[in-house]
């Protein structure tokens, strides 16, 4: 006792140098959508979690997030008759990211991702309504019943279940070093707190769950130097810290210079998402034309653009497409768009020749009819865009998400650069490699970090017993 006392005491005085400030299982590092999927699946496996966020809220990137939430064989998409498969999905998700993801996350990502969505609706999510994103075979992009962004649904879920859970979340808290022990595992980690003071958690493991680097203008420029001066869609946060961490632990990387631009974003880097083209709005160049089958994968739509006079485009709805989604209707109250009660006024809000806009508008109008576009085979026109009144935003590229990261295999562990699992680490969401290869498919995004975290969340658990 005499000695433990000492040994407490000694410890103290030297500012936690030898005893942690804390103790705990597992160490989580970040709140996004992979961070609480992560901390609640470590809870409810009765383990001890801490997780630790930078920002002074949680949610990362996830709450951007507006798409979906793509899975396949679901029980939404069978109440709806959509044929899809597995196979489909991963065909799909491989095509979509040039065939250099890694198929065997690949492949994990797509059986599990229906379980995923189905623990979400299960702690009380809402993911009813199934539509359409760019690169998908078949309408798999689950999202709200009102069609509603999907990020903070998955995080408003997560959240609540979370804080049901009394689980020890820490804002304001950045980890700056992942500790190993003599034996090379992981054994804890510092992080700095609101106060400016550093603090140590000792645990038997960590889940890296810290986002991707779409924020960090010099590591996008580093790896892929054309990027220079783009604007991000991304939250100040996702700036890369959980590749650097493992990284110093020894973890390799994949397919770093894999960086995705958004086609739809406003010069501001606001998203407007690509479910807005899934509902049917169209893109316009300078000269109020189309230049592209707005579904294609947004790497292609990216260039498709980029290759317009001015490297932008106006993406245009009428009311029909407005009336469904109260995504939309969000994009109109923020002050995003300009609208015109006809097609003329919309030409003089937009600064595109009128009668040009009003022919590309006829013609799309007319082959949505036949069911056949004949400019460039969009494959799913649900609007005929030919009820006033009409909206535009003018968009442009914008970098939106790092497909490249920390190596990991399917048990979520991250491999060090021999291709060996690195004890006690373990990784999920965007701040992982090789899962969406050279591009990342529209709903994939919240898919992989639900998918992923649960697994890391599993994986993690078994490891500390
Ligand atoms: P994912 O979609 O993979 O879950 P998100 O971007 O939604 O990723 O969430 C990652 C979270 O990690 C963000 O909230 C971000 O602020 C947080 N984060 C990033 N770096 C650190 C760090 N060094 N310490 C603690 N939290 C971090």
């Amino acid at each position: 006792m005499k000695k433990l006392l000492i040994v407490s005491a000694l410890a103290t005085a030297m500012g936690g140098v030898w005893a942690a400030d804390y103790t705990t299982d597992v160490v989580v590092i970040g709140s996004g959508g992979a961070g609480l999927s992560a901390a609640v699946t470590l809870h409810d496996a009765g383990k001890k979690v801490i997780v630790l966020e930078k920002m002074a809220m949680v949610g990362g990137n996830t709450l951007r997030a507006e798409g979906g939430f793509n899975a396949a064989e679901t029980a939404q998409q069978k109440r709806d008759g959509i044929p899809d498969t597995i196979e489909q999905f991963i065909a799909d998700t491989m095509k979509g990211g040039h065939n250099i993801n890694d198929p065997e996350l690949v492949r994990t990502l797509c059986t599990n991702a229906k379980d995923a969505l189905a623990w979400l609706v299960s702690l009380g999510g809402d993911f009813e309504t199934v539509g359409r994103a760019g690169g998908a075979k078949y309408n798999r992009a689950h999202r709200p019943h009102d069609g509603s962004a999907v990020g903070p649904e998955v995080i408003r879920t997560l959240w609540t279940a979370t804080k049901d859970r009394k689980i020890d979340v820490r804002t304001n808290a950045r980890v700056t070093d992942i500790v190993t022990g003599k034996d090379g595992a992981v054994s804890g980690v510092k992080f700095t707190s609101k106060d400016g003071k550093t603090y140590t958690i000792d645990s038997k493991a960590v889940v890296v769950a810290a986002g991707g680097f779409g924020a960090n203008q010099e590591m996008l420029v580093k790896y892929k130097p054309m990027l220079k001066g783009y604007a991000t869609t991304n939250h100040p946060g996702a700036t890369g810290d959980g590749i650097v961490l493992a990284e110093k632990i020894g973890a390799a990387t994949v397919d770093m210079d894999q960086i995705q631009a958004h086609p739809t974003a406003t010069p501001e880097g606001v998203l407007i998402s690509e479910s807005v083209r899934g509902d049917g709005a169209i893109l316009v160049n300078a000269e109020g034309k189309r230049f592209t089958n707005e579904l294609l994968t947004r790497d292609v739509v990216s260039a498709n653009e980029l290759k317009q006079p001015g490297k932008f485009a106006w993406i245009i709805w009428d009311d029909g497409i407005r009336a469904k989604a109260k995504l939309i209707q969000g994009y109109i109250k923020m002050g995003l768009a300009v609208t015109g009660k006809d097609v003329k006024e919309l030409a003089a809000a937009t600064n595109l020749p009128a009668d040009a806009l009003e022919a590309t508008l006829k013609q799309y109008a007319a082959d949505q009819k036949s069911g056949k576009d004949s400019q460039f085979g969009r494959p799913d026109m649900p609007s005929a865009l030919d009820k006033a009144p009409y909206w535009a935003v003018k968009v442009q590229p914008a970098v939106h998400h790092t497909m490249g990261g920390l190596k990991i295999n399917t048990k979520a562990q991250v491999l060090n650069k021999e291709g060996k699992a690195i004890p006690g680490l373990f990784a999920a969401g965007e701040v992982t490699g090789g899962v969406h290869g050279g591009n990342r498919l529209g709903g994939n995004a919240q898919a992989d970090i639900v998918t992923f975290g649960r697994i890391a969340g599993q994986s993690a658990a078994a490891y500390v017993k």
